[in-house]
């Protein structure tokens, strides 16, 4: 343990964020980092509890209050390795991760929890910056070929764990860069894009190929892929968006948000014209949907310069306590406010959009709403009721739909003889990450539906362990939890 009365002396703090009016300026981060001091500290406060609760709140089960105790000691070198033995991105899940470790922290009783996430993400910023991290290609190889079809963080974890074991592993990717929804979904200001080259640069040190521009079922079929490779990982997410079947849905200036989004990470990443440019400068803004999408929508079209951004979720307002029926250690669903939430959008609850209003040329002028409520029976879920005389006309140019995915994409899945679950994804078990068809497996959103990154590199990971398995008879990757010490 780090220090015994450390969470009685020292008050959790966490980094600081730059003005509103300057960081709408860029796409920069805008995070001001704690000092080395101030983050002993906060690694201080950790109890090292007898159950650490930490573990089961994190999906990869990182060993939290072990590297806390080395952050507190500053051994950073050993601290950087704890976090790497369980984890292959921190600097993905120190950055985007809603930590639910900090949820089930036991601090966070009667307490703020400790600062997990952040002091994560610093551990490995000290990493690269004093040259730890650097590429540990296997000493042996063996006769294996593994493919890996998506390159999101669950394709990358995946990709690298099989590489450590010594098989040669080729990633397939449709996009023009590596990083899935990393780098096109994700924007900038929450994390540069520099930060995901810099680990792709590792892992192609490591041995891995990447093949992008590469679109598996329509480039190359999925029975060559699985005649060409020993075994496929099939990671690519769950892209298939909702829609909004509602009058005037096909009138421009309805945009899905993953239209918006990507375009925008490649606009800052230097491309300069789109066949449809969208833009939300000068334009009154509704960003329909409430999750994170919605809250990227939202700091994307404040930095283009937008007149109003207007954010509606169809969900009653949450409150920011934990709600009553969901006890700590659980993740809580209360309030989430966002630093894009905090840059001037007007948040609204308990609204439902009827139908879009367009121009004479078919072009967005404004949307209908009206407020629901939810009805609760018991043994029954809730059923959504329109208010009566409730009806608003709201002014409006551009509405970004961020209502979330059904499902993934299953044409590499269809031309294989794969099954799909109930909801549309990969149907594998989470106990091996086998499809029915043998050789095949599946991890990330693409098996468990659109979820969190911290997910997806666990599922990378743990799909790495079976299909080694599969591979070799037996595997020395580690399971979750099982850190893996020496590696950085
Ligand atoms: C806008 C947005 C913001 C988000 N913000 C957060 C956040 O802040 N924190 C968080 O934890 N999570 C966030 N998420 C969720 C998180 O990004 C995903 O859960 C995570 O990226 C899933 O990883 P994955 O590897 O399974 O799939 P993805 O990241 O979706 O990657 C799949 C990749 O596979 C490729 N692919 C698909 N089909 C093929 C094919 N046939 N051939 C070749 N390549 C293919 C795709 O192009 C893509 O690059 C966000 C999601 C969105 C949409
Ligand atoms: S990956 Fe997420 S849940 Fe796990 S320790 Fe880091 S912040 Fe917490």
């Amino acid at each position: 343990m780090g220090k015994i009365t450390g969470f009685l002396e020292f008050d959790r703090k966490v980094e600081s964020y730059a003005p509103v009016e300057d960081r709408v300026k860029n796409y920069n981060e805008f995070t001001v980092p704690l000092k080395e001091t101030e983050l002993k500290d906060q690694g201080a406060r950790c109890m090292d509890c007898g159950i650490p609760f930490c573990h089961s709140g994190c999906p990869l089960g990182n060993l939290i209050p072990d590297f806390n105790d080395a952050v507190y000691r500053a051994k950073w070198e050993k601290a950087a390795q704890i976090l790497h033995s369980t984890n292959n991105f921190p600097e993905f899940t120190g950055r985007l991760c809603p930590a639910p470790c900090e949820e089930a922290c036991v601090l966070g009783i009667n307490e703020d929890p400790v600062t997990i996430e952040n002091i994560e993400k610093n551990i490995v910023e000290t990493g690269f910056e004093k040259g730890w991290i650097v590429a540990q290609p296997p000493k042996n190889r063996t006769d294996k070929k593994v493919a890996v079809v998506g390159s999101g963080p669950a394709g990358l974890a995946a990709a690298q764990q099989l590489n450590r074991a010594g098989h040669t592993v080729t990633v397939f990717e449709r996009d023009e860069k590596p990083g899935g929804l990393l780098r096109y979904g994700i924007p900038d200001f929450k994390m540069e894009k520099h930060i995901i080259d810099r680990r792709l640069k590792v892992l192609e040190e490591e041995g891995i190929e990447f093949k992008c521009g590469v679109h598996v079922g329509k480039d190359i079929s999925g029975e060559d892929l699985k005649n060409d490779f020993d075994a496929v990982v099939l990671s690519g997410g769950a892209t298939v968006r909702r829609n909004l079947p509602i009058e005037g849905a096909d009138l421009k200036g309805v945009v899905q948000a993953m239209d918006f989004l990507p375009q925008n990470n490649r606009r800052v990443d230097g491309v300069k014209t789109f066949e449809n440019e969208i833009m939300a400068t000068g334009k009154d803004v509704v960003v329909i949907g409430g999750g994170d999408t919605g809250s990227d929508c939202i700091g994307t079209s404040i930095r283009h310069g937008a007149t109003s951004v207007s954010n509606f979720e169809i969900m009653p307002m949450s409150t920011v306590e934990r709600p009553e029926g969901q006890p700590w250690p659980f993740w809580p669903m209360r309030l989430k406010t966002s630093t894009s939430h905090k840059e001037g959008a007007e948040r609204f609850f308990s609204i439902s959009t009827k139908k879009f209003l367009g121009d004479k040329d078919g072009n967005l002028t404004g949307l209908v709403t009206s407020e629901v409520e939810w009805i609760k029976t018991p043994g029954q879920r809730p059923q959504l009721k329109e208010v009566a005389g409730t009806e608003k006309e709201w002014k409006c140019e551009l509405a970004l739909l961020a209502l979330g995915f059904t499902g993934s994409e299953m044409t590499i899945a269809e031309q294989l003889g794969i099954e799909a679950d109930g909801r549309t994804n990969i149907k594998a078990s989470e106990a091996d990450y086998k499809t029915n068809v043998p050789g095949i497996f599946a991890a990330g959103d693409q098996r468990r539906g659109q979820s969190l990154i911290v997910w997806a590199i666990s599922e990378g990971r743990q799909a790495a362990y079976h299909v080694d398995t599969y591979l070799m008879g037996e595997s020395a990757l580690p399971l979750k939890g099982e850190g893996d010490l020496p590696r950085v």
